[in-house]
């Protein structure tokens, strides 16, 4: 058995006495002890991690002693030494971080013994536990939320020194194509050869965290110029881009690093984070491997795309999403059958920002999958409350992205969903593009019937400008062909669009599938789509998406006008 160190702090020496002689008698031999009778460098004693374990004897400055230990997060428990059993002070010392206490006059070898041994166990298994609730498992790097005590501890350090620190923010470019195209063990293990490598760059009183799929985030202390910062992350660049390989490619990626300092841009962690986070994303719109370092003259142009990525970031948890709806009218009685859930962002200072200026950058930074699973419980819950306002004929279609659909979680969440929310699954309809399923129509076969016999049906999007393999088609259970707007714009006098919309709909009408033309704006427009069987049209004609308080009115007022 390895020998134990006690360090045991006590102005008195007979505390030396009686301690020392207790630990010797130990069986088997297993303590090494040291005396002192006070601390001159608190900090510097506590935290030598040659100590297993303290005893220190209570005095006026004990509570501030036990305070800064817990505030230093230091491995080695500190058992206090008092004079007497008073269930208040016991109370108190165990809510400053002592680990356990001994009486003087009642102090046994055994019990001695016992309580060292436990403490140093219960100290290691709690300093264990706290270090792997602060990593992130892939990489064993610090998470979020042990950077972000790391970040508190740095800002203290730099305050109490008054020196600078920085927090640098680094983006792998392309990780997205690289989990595409190599699979995401590939991506995996880059992830873990970039995490390595970074730490080999740090120093000692450095750290590096994962804070995103591909986003790490390195905390730089004792900083004392701006040029530091720069030289260290331009190392980081270089370590990152040094070749890898992966799935038996070699690859050299690039990166992007965003920088802030301390406390130039904020004593806060998030006044830090968010400033380095607008570097990186400003970093990020310069090719190739780039480093900036936040800046009021850098300051984001609040119309720029950089500043909106920074803003999305945070647009679904500060619940800016809305959803309109778009009524889509059956052509032979003008009734309307269904409303198509659209997307949008109510922006505090753009107002109402449309999907395509944001959805791209959603999926690009690996938002999608959250907005999505928010968009279809809202249609959901809209589903319901048309049902109350006895509005139960019309079906919502939400729109699924490729990213979306091919998460392994999807038919369970929408699963829960379904129960979450009560709603009657066979009202809401799922449209995919025929990129998304015809992509791997085996696969998005299996997902699709599983959701089928959830009750969704499907319809595929924009008909027409994917890479329509028709033959799989009949397939799958897709239910409707929606059929893109582009060959609807210029109906009828537009001869190549007329043609193409008939040979669709006759493709459509042989699979005895419904067919919707989307963006009808005129009235010659929604005549020839009457005269050549167009079941359904969705159009600015009829009305663009409105808010769900609005429809029962419109399709009143529908009613009224096919009536008259
Ligand atoms: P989409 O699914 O093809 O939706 C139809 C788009 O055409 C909507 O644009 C709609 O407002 C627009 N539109 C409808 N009628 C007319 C018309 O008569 N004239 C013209 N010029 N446009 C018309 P929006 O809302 O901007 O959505 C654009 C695209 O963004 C959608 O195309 C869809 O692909 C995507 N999107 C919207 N919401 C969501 C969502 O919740 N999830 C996902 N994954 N994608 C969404
Ligand atoms: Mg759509
Ligand atoms: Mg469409």
């Amino acid at each position: 058995m390895s020998s134990k160190n006690v360090l045991i702090i006590s102005e008195l020496q007979a505390d030396h006495h009686t301690l020392t002689a207790a630990l010797g008698r130990a069986v088997p031999q297993r303590f090494t002890v040291s005396c002192a009778n006070t601390l001159e460098r608190p900090v510097e004693a506590l935290i030598d991690k040659a100590n297993d374990a303290v005893i220190l004897a209570y005095a006026p400055e004990t509570d501030y002693l036990l305070r800064l230990a817990a505030k230093h997060d230091i491995p080695t428990p500190i058992i206090v030494l008092i004079d007497k059993h008073t269930p208040s002070l016991v109370e108190k010392l165990k809510s400053f971080g002592a680990m356990d206490f001994l009486v003087r006059g009642q102090i046994h070898d055994d019990l001695l013994h016992r309580i060292i041994d436990y403490s140093i166990d219960l100290k290691h298994a709690n300093h264990k536990i706290s270090l792997l609730s602060n990593q992130d498992t892939l990489t064993g790097a610090l998470n979020r939320t042990g950077f972000r005590a790391h970040i508190r501890r740095a800002v203290e350090r730099s305050e109490r020194n008054n020196v600078k620190a920085a927090l640098l923010y680094i983006d792998i470019d392309g990780f997205n194509a690289i989990n595409e195209q190599y699979g995401e063990a590939a991506g995996d293990h880059l992830v873990q050869v970039i995490s390595k490598r970074l730490a080999a760059k740090k120093r000692n009183t450095d750290s590096v965290a994962r804070i995103g799929a591909d986003q790490f985030a390195v905390v730089l202390e004792d900083i004392h110029a701006e040029e530091n910062v720069e030289m260290i992350a331009r190392k980081m660049l270089s370590t990152i881009s040094e070749v890898i390989t992966v799935a038996d490619q070699q690859l050299a990626v690039t990166a992007s690093i965003g920088a802030s300092i301390c406390p130039d841009h904020g004593t806060q962690y998030e006044d830090l984070f968010d400033c380095a986070e607008k570097a990186m994303v400003q970093a990020k719109s310069v090719p190739g491997s780039t480093v900036f370092i936040y800046a009021d003259k850098l300051q984001l142009n609040p119309a720029s795309q950089a500043s909106l990525a920074v803003d999305l970031r945070h647009a679904l948890r500060r619940g800016q999403f809305v959803l309109h709806f778009q009524p889509q009218i059956e052509l032979q009685n003008h009734t309307v059958v269904g409303l198509e859930a659209l997307i949008r962002w109510d922006h505090p200072e753009r107002g109402m920002v449309r999907p395509d200026e944001f959805l791209p950058m959603a999926e690009d930074m690996g938002l999608m999958q959250g907005i999505g699973y928010w968009v279809i419980e809202q249609a959901a819950t809209a589903c319901n409350w048309l049902a109350q306002e006895g509005l139960d004929h019309i079906e919502v279609a939400v729109n699924i992205s490729f990213n979306q659909f091919r998460d392994e979680k999807f038919t369970d969440v929408v699963r829960e969903i379904i129960n979450k929310t009560g709603v009657d699954a066979n009202r809401l309809e799922f449209e995919l593009t025929e990129t998304s399923v015809l992509r791997n129509p085996k696969e998005a076969k299996h997902v699709m019937d599983a959701l089928r016999d959830l009750g969704i049906c499907f319809s595929l999007d924009d008909f027409g400008t994917g890479y329509s393999q028709l033959s799989h088609i009949s397939d799958l259970p897709i239910t409707a062909l929606k059929i893109d707007q582009s060959f609807v714009s210029e109906l009828p006098g537009n001869k190549n669009q007329a043609g193409i919309c008939m040979a669709l709909m006759a493709f459509a009408r042989e699979l005895d599938l419904t067919v919707v033309a989307e963006g009808a704006e005129t009235q010659e427009q929604v005549q020839f789509l009457t005269a050549h069987l167009c079941h359904q049209v969705q159009g600015y004609f009829y009305s663009p998406a409105i808010p769900l308080d609005s429809v029962p009115r419109f399709v009143q007022e529908q009613m009224v006008q096919t009536a008259t």
